[in-house]
């Protein structure tokens, strides 16, 4: 039997299991996906000793990305980033940002072009994944934060970015196809980061936060004519892309995405 899991601390809320124990059982594999909650100084010794018991493959969530990113190899686009939410046991352990090929993966779903000029609102965890994975298909990036620092300081680690704060959202956007709302505002409150004024019927619009499924800006964006893409599409392929790492084999998509809509 194969052993695949989640590190991170808390996993409690976490819905994984139940979307990839789904793929287990669609493709007949034998494995079980288990969540680990070490202490916060015991990362790397959990990363060990999981390599040691033959663990085959671990997703790495809150607050352990950024330290498993030098816990391990990470490949090269994890390494940009900087973070890793994928481990894969076999051979050296090796890293993986499928945060990263989650959001591509999500846009491509949608038959969106990854092409022209894209606004990254945020700069935390999620919003350095987009980046970097847009700028990583030839995108061009803007990133727009509350903090600016924070959104200059990632737009200065990829080429061509260029940064700046939220109350120039509407200029930036005007000439954009593709946004990405890659903060937490949406989450707690009917709230949004971008005034509806902004948003026009070119623009392919994906929000990260996926609780609820549909934001305030999902419903704005659509009401001007615009694409609007949930973050349960994101977090869906973060997992299809980690389940294809581990197990080499195509996932299966529409029983992953079953059960993560049951356990949301
Ligand atoms: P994070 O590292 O803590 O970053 C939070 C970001 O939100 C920062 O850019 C922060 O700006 C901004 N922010 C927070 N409150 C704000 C407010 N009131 N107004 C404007 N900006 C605000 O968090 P994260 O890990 O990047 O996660 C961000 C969101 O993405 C969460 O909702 C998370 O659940 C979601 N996410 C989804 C997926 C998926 O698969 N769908 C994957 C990863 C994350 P400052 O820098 O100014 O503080």
């Amino acid at each position: 039997m194969d052993v695949f899991g989640l590190i991170g601390n808390p996993v409690g809320h976490s819905v994984s299991p139940p979307m990839h124990e789904a793929a287990y059982e669609r493709l007949g594999v034998d494995a079980r996906y288990v969540t680990f909650e070490p202490s916060e100084d015991a990362l790397e010794r959990a990363i060990e000793g999981a390599d040691a018991l033959g663990i085959d493959g671990l997703n790495v969530t809150i607050p352990f990305k950024e330290r498993a990113a030098n816990a391990v190899v990470p490949d090269p686009l994890a390494d940009r980033i900087g973070a890793v939410n994928t481990i894969d046991f076999d051979g050296e352990p090796t890293g993986y940002n499928t945060d990263a090929a989650g959001l591509v993966r999500a846009f491509e779903h949608r038959d969106v072009s990854l092409s022209g000029s894209a606004v990254v609102v945020g700069a935390g965890g999620a919003g350095r994944a987009a980046a970097f994975a847009l700028a990583e298909e030839g995108v061009s990036v803007h990133v727009a934060n509350r903090t600016v620092e924070r959104a200059e300081s990632l737009a200065g680690e990829l080429p061509g970015a260029t940064a700046g704060g939220l109350p120039e959202l509407g200029e930036r956007l005007a000439g954009a196809d593709l946004l990405v709302n890659a903060t937490s505002v949406g989450m707690d409150a009917d709230e949004t980061p971008v005034p509806k004024a902004a948003l026009h019927p070119d623009l392919a619009v994906l929000d990260a936060v996926y609780t609820p499924p549909e934001t305030r800006l999902l419903r704005e964006a659509r009401s001007v004519g615009a694409t609007a893409i949930e973050g349960v599409w994101m977090l869906l392929f973060q997992g299809v892309e980690a389940f294809e790492i581990w197990t080499g084999r195509a996932a299966p998509v529409d029983a992953m995405r079953d059960a993560l809509e049951a356990a949301l």
